[in-house]
């Protein structure tokens, strides 16, 4: 099938991504994206999506949206399609079929659902195209320093994430809501220990990717969870009084 890069529509969204990162910022620095511990218990809205049919139903596009793309190109025949296959693919294989029926997280609002939904689907199309019509590798990219450096930091951002979700699930037993203080791993150094290694593994993809629209995703994930991270760092200043004080917002050490 003859298929071409859309250049002019990746650049618009690439750049949307960005912008709508640096809103998410400014807007919820203070008051976060109203989902998880500060759904509004108040709103109007009350159809709520149990959590694990949420995960599912909301990251699914991400998942399926690359893997109909490459299947139209005619399969895995380059290797933009294979990285995008391995990485992308990958994480959300794992976001929507793996963490969601394991979440023991709160139900989510319908329209917090459709948003990400939307978005995921978006975001599923720009990284597809992105990859397997508009980025042509040559064969040496295998053993390009910025592709085996990108490797390595995305491999070890999705471990870490692994791992620091599966720390914020043992904290509760089925059923419970309460929140405690995380510990443990990389938690010892940082309140969104699990925001920082997303974000890393986000910036290793960008990096092995070496494309905008995969940059603009990775600056896009960092100012929204970084926004999600002062909110939940104040909020654990604020209820436990044991909280550690040597430990960060989000970035081990330094912030
Ligand atoms: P949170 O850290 O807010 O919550 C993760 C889960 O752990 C939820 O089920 C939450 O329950 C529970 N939890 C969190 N803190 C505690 C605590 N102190 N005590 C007990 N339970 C706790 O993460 P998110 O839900 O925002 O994100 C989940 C994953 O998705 C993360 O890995 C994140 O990196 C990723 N993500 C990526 C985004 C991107 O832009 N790439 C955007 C958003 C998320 P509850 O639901 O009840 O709060």
């Amino acid at each position: 099938m003859v298929s071409q890069c859309n250049g002019n529509v990746m650049l618009f969204l690439s750049s949307a991504l960005i912008l709508l990162g640096f809103c998410n910022w400014k807007r919820h620095k203070k008051d976060a994206i109203p989902y998880g511990r500060y759904r509004l218990k108040s709103s109007t809205t009350k159809i709520l999506i149990p959590a694990k049919v949420a995960w599912f139903v909301q990251e699914l596009p991400s998942f399926a949206v690359p893997v109909l793309l490459i299947y139209q190109s005619g399969g895995l025949d380059n290797l933009g399609s294979k990285l995008l296959l391995f990485t992308f693919c990958g994480h959300y294989f794992h976001r929507a079929f793996i963490y969601g029926c394991f979440t023991r997280g709160q139900a989510a609002e319908i329209s917090f659902v459709l948003k990400s939904f939307i978005f995921c689907a978006l975001n599923g199309y720009l990284q597809g195209h992105n990859l397997i019509e508009c980025t042509k590798y040559d064969n040496s990219w295998t053993t390009d320093f910025r592709f085996l450096f990108g490797l390595l930091l995305f491999l070890l951002g999705m471990a870490f994430n692994i791992h620091s979700d599966h720390l914020l699930r043992k904290l509760r037993k089925p059923g419970d809501t309460s929140y405690k203080i995380p510990t443990g791993g990389l938690f010892e150094y940082a309140s969104a220990a699990n925001y920082f290694s997303e974000i890393v593994e986000w910036f290793g993809y960008s990096i092995a990717t070496w494309t905008f629209p995969a940059f603009a995703f990775a600056a896009f994930t960092a100012v929204s969870l970084g926004s999600r991270a002062v909110c939940h760092h104040r909020f654990y200043m604020e209820r436990f009084q044991d909280y550690p004080k040597s430990r960060k917002i989000l970035i081990p050490f330094l912030f």
